[in-house]
């Protein structure tokens, strides 16, 4: 009977510590794991016969000796991530090692049911990848960001969605026709906490990403880990009823729902409506900047509704950090209102140490947080194992 292999210490567990950065040489890992220099040597020479790992230059190690570098081979493979927004879809092509390759704005068939808006997503990653010159063959994962809740159990994208027709559809089986890549779909608030904490993980461990756009979403990081909830629905604050009307309609059917009154599409419609000419939300920002009294009391009613929702939050879950991103984060009058009117209504238990920032990666920030939970699982232990053992 052939002997199981400890997952602790198989070829997966070495490729996972070169991967996350926690080992960077062969004295390294045998330092973490506690094994014999000769098994690790074995694991690492297995990894790099099969093109995984690359050893090469020198790092420094224990002792003032040096030792030679070991790195993920970043053309052993690429991963492709979608970013699904009210108006445009963002589609990045990184290399093995999360280094962006290609950022691409494919237009996509959103109108004509899952399986050809699946097709017209492949098509735009086989375009993408061909220009970049790699094999479609060699994408090892795919990551859709919807502005939706997403069922991670259930693998379907739950209500109120942006595209109606893909409410309980398992998008990952439609690519199924395509590709054996692993395909994960994820809630782009989420993805916006996920790249916030990796961009800057002085934030601390327990953060609210805040996502606002034409609509507003919450990512939670709770214990450093990303928190989705029972349905993948946690962070869905844009539909708790607040004080205020409704400017636009909302498909959640709370009356005076957050978004209906706050978000970036209601701003919008508050402008027209007075004359304004503004159609997008980096119209907005760029009104904002003219110091008109109007528009900068519409900012600030809306920025004070969003405070007063994030406030009860912080109350209840005691964020080391609520950090903003989208494109009104950069609305300097709306900020400053949310940020006021947190501080004013959150128990001074909770705000003496909370951090109220702009996010740092701005537009990029999702992308970076898709790259990272997509690697993250391609390169996992368990799928690196499964795929040494395939021979
Ligand atoms: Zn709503």
């Amino acid at each position: 009977m052939p002997r199981r292999m400890d997952p602790r210490t198989s070829p997966g567990a070495v490729f996972e510590l070169i991967h996350t950065g926690r080992a960077d040489s062969r004295a390294a890992v045998t330092r973490i794991l506690g094994v014999a220099p000769s098994t690790v040597s074995a694991r690492v020479n297995h990894l790099i016969e099969r093109g995984l790992v690359v050893e090469q230059g020198v790092v420094e190690s224990t002792g003032g000796r040096q030792a030679r570098l070991l790195e993920i081979r970043a053309d052993a493979g690429y991963v492709a991530c979608l970013q699904l927004g009210a108006t445009h879809a963002t589609l990045w092509i990184s290399d093995l090692r999360g280094t962006r390759r290609s950022e691409s704005s494919p237009t996509l068939d959103l109108g004509a049911g899952a399986a050809e808006f699946v097709k017209s997503i492949w098509r735009a990653i086989v375009d993408a990848s061909r220009a970049l010159g790699f094999d479609p063959a060699a994408l090892r994962g795919i990551l859709l960001g919807f502005p939706a809740p997403v069922d991670q159990r259930r693998g379907v994208i739950g209500a109120p969605s942006l595209v109606p027709s893909l409410q309980g559809v398992d998008i990952a089986e439609f690519f199924r026709a395509h590709t054996s890549a692993w395909v994960l779909v994820e809630n782009d608030a989420n993805l916006l906490a996920v790249g916030e904490t990796a961009l800057q993980p002085e934030i601390g461990s327990n953060v609210l990403a805040i996502k606002l756009g034409r609509r507003i979403g919450a990512g939670l990081i709770l214990d450093g880990e990303l928190f989705r909830g029972d349905t993948g629905a946690a962070g869905e604050i844009g539909h708790q009823r607040v004080a205020g009307t409704s400017a636009v309609g909302c498909t959640c059917g709370v009356e005076s729902c957050l978004e209906s009154v706050a978000s970036g599409g209601a701003i919008i419609a508050r402008l027209r409506s007075m004359g304004y000419d503004v159609t997008t939300t980096s119209d907005v920002v760029r009104i904002s900047q003219t110091h008109d009294s109007t528009v900068a009391g519409i900012l600030r009613e809306g920025g004070e509704r969003i405070g007063e929702v994030l406030a009860g939050m912080a109350n209840m879950l005691n964020p080391s950090a609520i950090v903003f991103g989208g494109v009104l984060a950069s609305c300097e009058n709306l900020i400053a209102a949310v940020r006021a009117t947190v501080f004013a209504l959150a128990l001074p238990v909770v705000s003496s140490r909370l951090t109220v920032t702009v996010g740092r990666g701005a537009a990029d920030a999702e992308g970076r947080g898709a790259t990272t939970l997509i690697l993250r699982r391609v390169l996992s232990r368990e799928v690196i194992d499964r795929e040494l053992a395939g021979g």
